[in-house]
């Protein structure tokens, strides 16, 4: 059953709130046109929404900080712990989409007309260092370097021989703390990067575990459906903002992963179908 909350303020409608307030309305009524709109546009792109938000919204960046300031609480707190751990302390972060911003590649992708993930062009991409660090990552990292936190880059990415030297490189093109062999792990054959994650647990205390898609916390995450995806996310609930701190990634992943069976879905009319059907599956039926 559930719980019922009681009104603490006097109610007031929220219309007439907004009106006081000086807010206007839409213009809907007056442009007849914009309700009714169908997108019959060549230039149109399903990857537009997602990737203008990440480009341009200071809610992302602000999302962004908010995760690292997170991060630095946490690491205040086993600071300031009176019983000091043996062991050195350290973070594990992702590397994609969680330090690096990749939006110069998915503009990229954007002005080639194409709606989905392309490998090939990623592999080109990547040795260029078209990038910038996602908002708050290089503060939160200098912040660990600080204070002898050491900090482990885990990445998943195959770009051939030269993988792991372009991962390194761009960790030092973004100036960031512990560019080294020693401190930076690369998984060209998979994307389980459960090994690190236990092999840090033995040698350190892991703080915590930064990343952009559950399965860089958890293998249980690497499920091809959508409902027990969600389930097991329910199940760790407590677990956000505490062991591990998620930074938003509109645009892939494994969430992608468990609507299409893949990361990277074909180019294709049947699975632009299919993103609809996911994004319109709880849709108001108008009546
Ligand atoms: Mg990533």
């Amino acid at each position: 059953m559930s719980k019922q909350y009681k009104s603490k303020f006097k109610r007031r409608s929220i219309l007439g709130a907004l009106l006081a307030g000086g807010a206007s309305l839409p213009l809907y009524a007056n442009n007849p046109t914009s309700r009714d709109y169908v997108n019959t546009d060549a230039e149109s792109n399903s990857l537009l929404w997602a990737v203008a938000w990440k480009e341009t919204s200071a809610e992302y960046g602000a999302l962004c900080h908010q995760a690292f300031n997170l991060a630095r609480l946490k690491v205040d707190q086993e600071l300031n712990r009176k019983s000091k751990s043996k062991k050195p302390l350290a973070i594990i972060t992702d590397m994609d989409n969680t330090i690096i911003h990749a939006t110069s590649y998915w503009g990229h992708i954007i002005n080639q007309n194409k709606e989905f993930f392309d490998d090939s062009i990623w592999d080109e991409w990547v040795p260029k260092n078209l990038i910038k660090a996602i908002p708050g990552s290089k503060r939160f990292f200098d912040y660990c370097y600080d204070n002898d936190v050491e900090v482990f880059y885990v990445t998943n990415r195959d770009q051939g021989a030269k993988t792991f030297d372009y991962a390194l490189s761009q960790l030092n093109y973004l100036d960031l703390p512990f560019a080294d062999k020693e401190h930076l792990t690369v998984y060209r054959e998979s994307s389980n990067k459960m090994p690190t994650k236990n092999q840090i647990n033995q040698s350190h205390k892991l703080i915590l575990m930064l990343g952009d898609n559950l399965n860089d916390y958890k293998r249980d995450y690497y499920i091809k459906n959508v409902s027990q995806r969600y389930e097991v996310m329910e199940r760790d609930k407590d677990e956000y903002g505490d062991k591990f701190i998620l930074i938003p990634n509109p645009t892939d992943g494994h969430w992608v992963r468990a609507m299409f069976g893949t990361s990277e879905p074909e180019p294709s009319q049947e699975n632009l179908m299919l993103l609809k059907e996911y994004a319109t599956r709880s849709a108001w039926d108008g009546e």
